[in-house]
């Protein structure tokens, strides 16, 4: 009987202590828990915190830089006007440096302010048809000089498959080709640059995919490299870069870009080949035309004018800004010849008959606005003292298209100039003034003119 209440009484301690140990087991374990949420809470605050530090800091950076911009476009255009004005030569030099130096802190500026805007996704990418055709052609005529001055040739491969209009952001597809270019050149001391576009496959939501390619002969970048190239103010050789200046964030912000866009941007390189940047932008074909596009997709190579093709005259004492023009309107179709300045412009329309005028204001001997009152009073020839001038200025201020109105210009464009913008004030000049439509080469069995050409 005693061994049985022993035996029950141990087993009720057994039990006593079974529980007991389960009690505490349960405890610890929810300790556990709790110290792993809790982990996991402090883990999502910090997150939280961190990530609206960034939000704050890009925010700050951005309106800071959006602040500083203001004051550094009037020291560029304030700087602009010093230039055009009579300086003996060692203020112009001081002037020559204040706009470098204010120049390069743009770029600085500008980047920062991109790149803070990326980061904290204050960008809306607009979503329009444009034609990349069109936008690579724009920089290949931009590039052009700058790659011709280095001994650099500048290729061009466009896919005929390439739609002709396709649906996204093209101020962001251009910027991205703009800053793989701009690089291109910088860094490539001999060979070429080459700039493709075309299809690539169709992505997985069978949205078309365009590949663009800019690759270069140049000193490529080593594998280490590649992946980091892309991290921000990340710069490769620091003997080159400090040669060629820049902020490193240029890549930064044409990845994020592309990625935002929804696609991707990788580079391959070696030492022997260059540098290839691919750029893979999923980019529907678009239905509709855009009204500018549609009218230069008319262009084909040659502008006529009553059967004669349309031959204009390029009046920029500027070297780099004159044949970037004249590219520009070579490629719009137009036969371009060029002055340095207006007095030898008035002696080349003396001896030959110009459809237009495309004038520079600010030249040194004679102007654009005593260029273009000679021309309205008879002084250059008596070919046509009513011909169409265009004024293109750095200047944007209404009293500087005032004045170029006032002397006889009949529109006034500022540099830099977009080719579809010229286009479109040429067009409408010519077509007014010669009383007839502009028609290219491939029209012009379908003659549209309704006049003659006054003599
Ligand atoms: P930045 O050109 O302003 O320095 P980027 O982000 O555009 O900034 O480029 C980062 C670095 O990558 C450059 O400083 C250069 O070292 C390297 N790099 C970029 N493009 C090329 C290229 N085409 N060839 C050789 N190096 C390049």
């Amino acid at each position: 009987m005693l061994l049985q209440i022993l035996c029950h009484i141990t087993a009720a301690l057994f039990g006593l202590l079974l529980i007991a140990c389960w009690w505490r087991s349960r405890r610890a374990l929810h300790q556990v828990a709790h110290e792993r949420d809790q982990a996991r809470l402090l883990a999502a605050e910090t997150a939280r915190q961190a990530s609206a530090d960034a939000a704050l800091r890009n925010e700050f950076v951005a309106t800071v830089t959006h602040e500083l911009r203001t004051p550094l476009n009037g020291i560029i255009g304030m700087t602009s006007l010093l230039r055009s004005g009579d300086l003996d030569p060692r203020q112009r030099e001081y002037a020559d440096i204040i706009r470098a130096s204010a120049k390069t802190l743009a770029v600085l500026v500008n980047d920062l302010l991109d790149f803070a805007r990326i980061e904290s996704r204050h960008i809306a990418l607009e979503h329009i048809p444009f034609s990349l055709p069109d936008i690579i052609h724009d920089l290949h005529v931009l590039f052009a000089p700058r790659a011709t001055a280095k001994g650099l040739d500048l290729a061009l491969d466009i896919d005929p498959h390439t739609p002709a209009q396709v649906n996204g952001d093209p101020h962001r597809v251009r910027q991205i080709l703009n800053n793989l270019l701009d690089n291109a050149i910088k860094f490539t001391e001999q060979g070429e640059i080459r700039i493709a576009c075309g299809p690539a496959s169709d992505g997985p939501d069978r949205r078309p995919i365009m590949r663009l390619v800019i690759s270069d002969t140049g000193p490529g970048i080593a594998a280490e490299m590649q992946d980091r190239i892309f991290d921000p103010f990340c710069q490769n050789d620091a003997s080159i870069t400090r040669r060629h200046g820049g902020t490193g964030l240029g890549l930064a912000i044409c990845r994020r870009l592309s990625v935002l866009m929804g696609g991707s941007l990788e580079l391959s390189s070696s030492d022997d080949t260059g540098s290839t940047f691919t750029c893979l932008l999923p980019l529907e074909v678009s239905q509709t035309t855009h009204p500018d596009d549609a009218q230069r997709h008319d262009r084909v190579t040659t502008q006529m004018i009553n059967g004669r093709r349309a031959h204009l005259l390029l009046v920029e004492d500027n070297p780099v800004n004159r044949r970037t023009i004249q590219l520009m309107l070579e490629h719009l179709g137009y036969q371009v010849d060029c002055a340095d300045n207006g007095s030898q412009a008035l002696t080349l329309l003396t001896g030959q008959h110009y459809h237009g005028v495309i004038m520079d204001c600010i030249m040194p001997e004679m102007d654009g606005f005593a260029t273009a009152r000679a021309i309205r009073t008879g002084h250059a020839g008596d070919f046509d003292p009513h011909l169409p001038i265009i004024a293109l200025s750095a200047h944007t201020l209404t009293a500087d298209r005032d004045r170029a109105l006032e002397a006889g210009m009949n529109a006034y464009l500022t540099k830099p100039v977009q080719a579809s913008e010229l286009a479109k004030v040429l067009d409408g000049l010519l077509a007014a003034h010669y009383r007839c439509d502009m028609i290219n080469s491939d029209t012009e069995n379908h003659a549209r003119e309704r006049s003659k050409e006054p003599s």
